[in-house]
């Protein structure tokens, strides 16, 4: 195409001087570009941890090679649920254990971003902004619950189920996830038995993420009346 041609030739002979400044604000710009980009290309919340609700107690793990790896979340696409299965345990025994996988002795890599426990109390053990070693290949990209429960057949307690339910709502609410598709379980990752009820019991899954969708409206509401 001959006219572009030659309105390039004619620029560079008559103009060599703004060459550099022009190069200067290439370079700016394509920093800035790089900036916006990083900050923004997430739906997850990169520079800083999100507030959490009341009932939630923060109680991190130490950042170690095989629970807590400080590594960044890339973004947060779903929620995946998960059992303890160690029936009758506490949140905070599920908690120092996964703390105590730093030694490395064990050689086992296990956490979890929060714990329920058996009373509905709730501990997050690593920060919303980094992942978990929990659901395998989902890990870059999803926020892991383990759910204590009372008995070998996984299934939760009332309290501790609503309690979950509370949360992964909240989750959803905050992260902009569909119950119907972004909330999982541990099973829909790899084929573990995991949680081993709501896998057992693919209606009563079904049922959960119901009443999840049911507890962001009853939130939204709440909200809207505070
Ligand atoms: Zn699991």
């Amino acid at each position: 195409m001959p006219e572009p041609y030659r309105r390039r030739r004619r620029r560079r002979r008559t103009a060599p001087g703004p060459a550099v400044p022009l190069l200067l604000g290439a370079v700016l710009l394509c920093l800035t570009a790089a900036v916006l980009w990083t900050l923004f290309r997430n739906r997850g919340p990169q520079a800083e941890d999100v507030p959490v609700p009341d009932y939630v107690e923060k109680d991190y793990l130490t950042v170690n090679p095989y629970s807590r790896p400080g590594e960044a979340l890339d973004k947060i696409d779903g929620v995946v649920i998960h059992y303890v299965g160690n029936p009758g345990t506490t949140a905070h025994a599920n908690r120092n254990y996964f703390e105590s996988l730093s030694s490395g002795e064990e050689g086992t890599y296990a956490s979890s971003h929060f714990v329920v426990g058996l009373d509905g109390e709730v501990i997050q053990c690593v920060p919303l902004t980094e992942i978990a070693y929990a659901s395998n290949s989902r890990n870059e990209d999803t926020v892991s619950i383990e759910v204590c429960h009372p008995d070998e057949t996984g299934e939760f307690s009332h309290v501790t189920y609503d309690r979950t339910v509370e949360l992964t709502a909240w989750l959803c609410r905050e992260f902009r996830l569909d119950p119907e598709t972004d909330v999982i379980r541990h099973y829909d990752v790899t084929g573990k038995e995991c949680p081993r009820y709501y896998v057992e019991h693919p209606e009563a899954w079904d049922t959960f993420r119901a009443d999840v969708a049911a507890e962001m409206e009853r939130q939204k509401e709440a909200e809207k009346n505070s």
